[in-house]
């Protein structure tokens, strides 16, 4: 199908791209990587007047460590991070999904400010971003706000962004030492969403577990965070039965529905299994 009849804006600065989105408000979208949003609009689920291309907005695009903080540009393609030395040294939950995102085409162009804004709870990096802890930064033309991802996420496809709003960066706490972590994602075939994927991250301190994180995808409205999982495991030694502890609470905390990929009873099965899993995944690489 064809999307309905729409204008076409490239903004050339941030300033540009701000002052566009002020100008046309609900009746406006931002143009990313376009692989989320122009499938929308043929299937005219959205019909937006007024399209923002931000492609060629500098400055939007970097992966640097600066302020004890990672920071990662919106417009940051799925393929810039599957490929950054940085994020492949210091933020294996990142580095291991990453390649896992749909397949090298949609990566080449797909960017982690997209996969966030878009808000689809089957999207794989949102749920990496919350175990990490991460915020978001907001910017528009009056000034700007940092939220965090949980509060950010509302509902499927719904954001706390204001219409005169676009997302600049992502903001991750830097890297601790003796830190691991990494991402498990079933899929039916290579390629495809998440039936079931689990974020892990955690740092240990003088024996114990000094912060754990844990995002679900594809088993509840928006990506989920397992606080309840995370809160039990802070401060506890790192064995196999506190992760069996996580896993049965982070399974409690998913609301999957049965679908074409699998029941919800196999489903929260899954993050039962694959918490465990990545818990003692990222125990090993955080001893190492
Ligand atoms: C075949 C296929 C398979 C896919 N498989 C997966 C998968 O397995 N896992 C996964 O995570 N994703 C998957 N995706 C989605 C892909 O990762 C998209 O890149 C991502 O969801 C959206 O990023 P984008 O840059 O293309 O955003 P766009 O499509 O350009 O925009 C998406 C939405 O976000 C808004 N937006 C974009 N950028 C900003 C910004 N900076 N500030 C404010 N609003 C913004 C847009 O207005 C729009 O509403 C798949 C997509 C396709 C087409």
């Amino acid at each position: 199908m064809l999307p309905s009849r729409f204008e076409y804006h490239r903004a050339e600065t941030l300033d540009e791209a701000l002052s566009l989105l002020a100008t046309y408000g609900e009746d406006a979208k931002v143009l990313a990587g376009g692989q989320s949003l122009i499938p929308m609009m043929k299937l005219r689920f959205a019909y937006p007047g007024h399209l923002v291309d931000v492609n060629r907005v500098p400055g939007l695009d970097g992966i640097e460590e600066r302020d004890g903080a990672l920071r990662i540009g919106a417009l940051v393609r799925h393929h810039a991070l599957e490929t950054s030395e940085l994020i492949r040294s210091r933020y294996p939950t990142i580095a291991a999904a990453a390649p896992q995102i749909a397949d090298p085409l949609v990566r080449n162009l797909g960017t982690i400010g997209g996969s966030i804004a878009h808000a689809d709870p089957a999207g794989d990096l949102a749920s990496v971003m919350l175990a990490l802890g991460a915020t978001v930064v907001l910017r528009s033309s009056g000034g700007s706000r940092e939220l965090p991802l949980r509060e950010f996420l509302v509902d499927t496809f719904t954001t706390q962004i204001r219409p005169d709003e676009m997302l600049t960066e992502i903001v991750v706490p830097a890297a601790e030492p003796s830190s691991g972590g990494t991402y498990l994602k079933q899929e039916r075939k290579v390629g495809d969403w998440a039936t079931v994927g689990v974020a892990v991250a955690l740092t240990l301190r003088d024996g114990r577990i000094a912060r754990a994180g844990i995002g679900l995808t594809s088993v509840g409205l928006t990506n989920l965070e397992a606080t309840e999982a995370e809160e039990a495991l802070a401060g506890a030694e790192p064995t196999d039965e506190a992760f069996a502890e996580a896993a049965r609470l982070a399974a409690a905390a998913a609301h999957p529905v049965s679908d074409v990929r699998g029941s919800a009873e196999y489903k929260r099965h899954v993050v039962d299994v694959y918490v465990r899993r990545g818990l003692a995944r990222a125990r090993e690489m955080a001893a190492a």
